[in-house]
């Protein structure tokens, strides 16, 4: 067995201790005779199983009690929607646009009302996280929306904008768990599992409880509406399970490996390596503002297309996959989430120092 080191920004890396443990659990989940995958999701072990996930997210996310955690299907991209339906009044919409899913969520949004954008950083091809210290939301909006880390332009926040009064929306798919984060200061968080808990299929929705009374507007199919699945503790239907069992293994693994400050600390020497390698170089240079960088996905470019593909080859050739950037950024990006072990990000540093030594005269 070889693996390998995986940059894909998602369905991405995973811990191999979680990907261990599920191959050892796979024919016969603790004594049962059946796989998880197999497992009726009313029986008692599988409730275990998505209380223990829960639990265990609440632990590691410090996430207040009066906030609900739903395990939810379709994505980040059901969440742009799921948002305006279940949360509006005036339907008046506040964005802020920091990248491309920004561009989705608001194109969602616009289904059902109308869009003010507040802020926007697509002036400078999504470079950096506008400054919001003097940005005041609309009057009549409903809620404000956000995107944490942007997965392709490699932006992250580094403070959060204060609204008062307003409900502050985070998508955070890219950024879930990569730090501590303070939940109070959202009204509802989503994260898509495959960026850096688990595997694509399920979306973690953190909603504050009082939000759950809102009148979803009419027409919002069952299986939509938060409070519907609040209420049957996510399994209005049959939920994600394979899936949500995973992720309950990843909050394990971060519990067991000294939870959210210490994956901040080794997520933030895993980027110092590569973004301080990035400033030093005469090839390859780092493409977002120095105050906006992601430790998550970290963009970069030689500015030249032949040197960017002979990078890329090579760097398959070196064991490394998915290297390429997205096409709206060009060049190359790394994502180096939680489970990316720091010995990836010094060997990849390795092959560009070899890289940048043979294309430099
Ligand atoms: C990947 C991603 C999404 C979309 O997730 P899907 O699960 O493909 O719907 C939304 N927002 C961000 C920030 C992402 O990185």
């Amino acid at each position: 067995m070889k693996r390998i080191y995986n940059f894909s920004a998602g369905p991405a890396v995973l811990p191999e201790e979680v990907l261990q443990q599920a191959a050892d659990e796979m024919l016969d989940y603790k004594g049962s005779g059946m796989s998880v995958m197999e497992m009726s999701h009313r029986s008692k072990n599988y409730q275990a199983i998505i209380d223990e996930a829960e639990a265990d997210l609440r632990k590691v996310l410090n996430i207040p009690s009066n906030y609900k955690v739903l395990f939810v299907q379709g994505g980040g991209t059901v969440q742009f929607a799921m948002v305006p339906m279940n949360l509006s009044k005036n339907r008046i919409y506040d964005f802020i646009m920091t990248g491309h899913w920004s561009k989705r969520a608001k194109k969602e949004a616009e289904i059902f009302g109308k869009v003010n954008v507040i802020a926007s950083s697509e002036d400078k091809n999504f470079s950096y996280i506008p400054n919001l210290d003097n940005v005041k939301a609309t009057s009549e909006s409903d809620f404000v929306c956000m995107c944490d880390n942007n997965t392709i332009f490699g932006t992250k926040y580094k403070k959060y904008p204060e609204f008062p009064g307003k409900i502050l929306i985070n998508d955070a798919s890219s950024s879930f768990l990569s730090e501590p984060m303070d939940v109070t200061k959202f009204g509802l968080i989503f994260a898509g599992a495959q960026k850096n808990v688990g595997p694509a299929g399920v979306v973690i929705v953190i909603i504050r409880e009082d939000l759950l009374d809102n009148e979803p507007l009419p027409g919002t199919p069952t299986l939509l509406k938060y409070k519907v699945l609040a209420d049957a503790g996510s399994m209005y239907n049959t939920p994600p399970t394979y899936g949500i069992y995973i992720c309950g293994l990843v909050f394990k693994w971060i519990l067991n490996h000294g939870g959210l400050e210490a994956m901040k600390e080794r997520n933030e020497k895993k980027a110092a390596l590569l973004y301080n390698y990035l400033d030093n170089s005469k090839i390859f240079k780092g493409t977002v503002e120095k105050n906006s960088r992601s430790l998550m996905n970290v963009c970069f470019t030689t500015g030249n297309d032949e040197l960017n593909a002979a990078f890329l080859d090579g760097a398959k050739n070196a064991g490394f996959a998915n290297l390429k950037g997205h096409r709206s950024v060009g060049g190359m990006r790394a994502s180096i989430y939680n489970a990316m072990p720091m010995a990836g990000v010094e060997a990849l540093v390795a092959y560009m120092r070899e890289f940048e030594a043979a294309h430099s005269k």
